[in-house]
């Protein structure tokens, strides 16, 4: 018969392997090859499955990334769906759409301010008419996108001068650094520090 310590081991084993698909840090998620739900094998399970069985059995750690992989996979129709056996608890879809409206909104004030910063060589200007429609594709992320702000690639050839690239490759790399640093509160959780300790 188990006893509770085995379980605790069991439960710690599980954990652990979960961590690389579910990281607590921005270099984790950069660098892991496997993320989110892809863990469970294939096909992966519904991000909100993963999300209401971490909630219910209290995994701490893996919440922000659970709640963000719910997010922004296939859009908000995947998160609120109405699919009896996919559908989250009211209190949780509750937390999960107030979080994926805020990253949207930032990703589109980001994307505003990126793309359309003023050039300080003033030479942008003549060239990104011609490249409008892919500066627009790139400020207006549809709410509807299978990516968020972690995912967002850069607009490299699209006739940004040298400095503007640079400045553009820098600010994205830090607001994608700032988001994840405060991805547990857009979802109402503790800092990455204290759910590390829970
Ligand atoms: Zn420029």
């Amino acid at each position: 018969m188990a006893t509770k310590y085995q379980f605790q081991e069991i439960r710690s084993q599980i954990l652990l392997d979960l961590l690389p698909a579910y990281p607590t840090s921005f270099s984790e998620y950069k660098t892991s090859s496997r993320l989110g739900e892809m863990v469970f094998g294939t096909p992966p399970p519904h991000p909100n499955l993963v999300l209401n069985l971490f909630v219910t059995h209290k995994v701490a750690f893996a919440l922000p990334f659970a709640y963000y992989r719910a997010c922004i996979t296939s859009g908000p129709a995947s998160l609120a769906t109405t699919t009896e056996e996919l559908a989250l608890p009211p209190d949780i879809l509750k937390v999960a759409l107030r979080g994926q409206a805020q990253l949207k909104m930032d990703e589109v004030k980001l994307a505003k301010r990126l793309a359309l910063q003023d050039c300080p060589g003033l030479m942008c200007f003549l060239h990104i008419p011609a490249h409008r429609a892919k500066v627009f594709d790139w400020v207006l992320p549809v709410v509807s996108t299978q990516s968020g702000i972690l995912e967002r690639g850069d607009f490299s050839g699209t006739g940004y001068c040298v400095q503007c690239s640079q400045r553009f490759v820098q600010e994205l790399s830090k607001a994608k650094e700032d988001t994840w640093k405060k991805l547990p509160l857009y979802f109402s959780l503790p800092l990455w520090e204290t759910l590390a300790g829970l």
